[in-house]
């Protein structure tokens, strides 16, 4: 018999409502120690998926009307009996009810530990349980959309359906090893090597995608850089829709390196909004164009901004440079005056280029636009299988090597049992990937990270 376990599931902050989730073979016994129904019924009798309204009830004394919420093991989150009680959200109230609830025999959930005995008691696969950390975490609504799919088990299913391919053709092999008597039908080798190439190809694909998956998800280390009074501050306001970088007219006044994280369409931009890039004597604003230089190097996306109005200039030229050989898009800003610029030289450095005007906010899509397919994420799916992590990554490398080793051998002239040792190996990674095999180690590691009360 597990612990009973109990914490506040809504987070730490006050809200309308918070909830505290009890979870184990005596929940909703703890449950009804600290929360009597105004109909006066036994809520250790009441039927599951069912309320009730009441009180909390605190060292005897009533201390909020609250719900209480009844779930009947197997069929909850966690699959044991499960009870929510759901009382005003402030945290004191919601301290003094948790408090009660271990009063009353609970003991605090470790982090992550619902949804890792969800995942223990067969609720979800691990790649599932992953996605819930994920969809919690998200910031962006194509890594939501992603991670709300892995939750339904589109990872998985893929997974699955490889494995049951590897499965197959591996209990053929052995039983054609064992029983080379016995009437079963032999395997053609192409039928053999048409499988396991099928098979290498759908792993191939999630690991073609993981890096886009990756930008979607963690979000893009992106540089704002360009001289001074270019209007690199008025794009940031501009994406940001805060008056968060200073706009002035006197320049050189950016002279740190302020950050913020944006929305940019579908993709979430870890912003950097960096000293105008210009020979100075001022001591304090060359160490901003150190930085400002280093942050280009170590970016994953340079903005490039130039201005429109005005012809290219010396610094203009370095950045041009510097952003050689980089995911960069040129940024010509400030196209409400009348050009100057010479777009080619700029049209010839750059793969893509992108007129704005940052002060009438023109050129938002256009750069939305530029920036997705800079990226590689311009048709990214959000519904097809998607690699999570590193975690998943890397056993699905191992898989695909195993199988490609596997496929060697046969055209080799290999036996078929040589060959399903590989196979074997391959299904190993597969199992680990969804939780079926994975070892104690991985699963405590994957639940640690997750925060207490999920
Ligand atoms: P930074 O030094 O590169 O950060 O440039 P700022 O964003 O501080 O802008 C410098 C000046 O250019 C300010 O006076 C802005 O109002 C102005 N500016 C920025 N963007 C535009 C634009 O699109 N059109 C016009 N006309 N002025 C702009």
């Amino acid at each position: 018999m597990s612990k009973t376990i109990a914490a506040i599931a809504s987070g730490n902050t006050p809200g309308g409502i918070g909830v505290i989730r009890i979870s184990g073979d005596d929940a909703i016994k703890i449950a009804s120690k600290v929360f009597a129904p105004f109909d006066k019924t036994d809520l250790t009798e009441l039927k599951g998926y069912r309320a009730k309204y009441g009180n909390i009830i605190i060292g005897g004394n009533r201390a909020d009307n609250a719900v209480a919420l009844v779930f009947r093991a197997p069929k909850s989150y966690t699959g044991e009996d499960v009870a929510e009680l759901s009382v005003h959200g402030g945290m004191l109230l919601l301290q003094n009810t948790l408090q009660a609830v271990f009063d009353a025999g609970a003991v605090p959930a470790e982090a992550g530990e619902f949804t890792k005995r969800a995942f223990l008691n067969g609720k979800i696969d691990l790649t599932q349980a992953e996605s819930v950390a994920e969809m919690i975490s998200a910031q962006g609504q194509a890594q939501l959309k992603a991670s709300f799919n892995a939750l339904q088990g589109v990872l998985s299913n893929e997974i699955n359906a490889v494995l049951e391919k590897l499965l197959d053709m591996s209990a053929l092999m052995a039983a054609w090893v064992d029983y080379p008597d016995e009437e079963i039908p032999e395997l053609g080798e192409e039928e053999l090597e048409k499988t396991l190439e099928e098979a290498a190809n759908r792993l191939k694909k999630l690991l073609d995608s993981y890096d886009s998956g990756q930008t979607i998800a963690c979000g893009v280390n992106t540089v704002i850089a360009g001289r001074p009074n270019v209007g690199k501050s008025s794009l940031m306001n501009m994406l940001t829709k805060t008056e968060k970088s200073i706009v002035t007219h006197i320049e050189g006044t950016t002279r740190d390196i302020v950050e913020e994280s944006v929305r940019l369409g579908d993709i979430v931009l870890h912003l950097k909004d960096t000293a105008g890039l210009r020979a100075s004597d001022d001591y304090v604003e060359t160490i901003g164009i150190e930085k400002a230089y280093k942050a280009i190097d170590e970016a994953q996306l340079v903005l490039a901004v130039f201005d429109s109005s005005q012809k290219i200039t010396d610094e203009d030229y370095d950045l041009i440079e510097k952003c050689r050989g980089k995911n960069a898009v040129a940024i010509i800003n400030k196209t409400d005056l009348s050009p100057a610029i010479d777009t080619n030289i700029i049209n010839s450095a750059f793969e893509r280029v992108v007129f704005i005007s940052a002060k009438n906010n023109e050129g938002y899509e256009e750069l939305e636009k530029a920036v997705k397919e800079l990226l590689g994420v311009a048709d990214f799916d959000t519904n097809a299988p998607l690699l999570a992590n590193l975690r998943q990554k890397q056993n699905c490398i191992q898989a695909y090597e195993s199988i490609c080793a596997a496929i060697d051998a046969l055209k080799a002239g290999m036996t078929y049992d040589a060959i399903n040792v590989m196979l074997d190996s391959a299904a190993d990674e597969l199992l680990s990937l969804t939780g079926k095999k994975a070892t104690t180690e991985v699963v405590n590691n994957i639940f640690s990270k997750f925060c207490v009360g999920k």
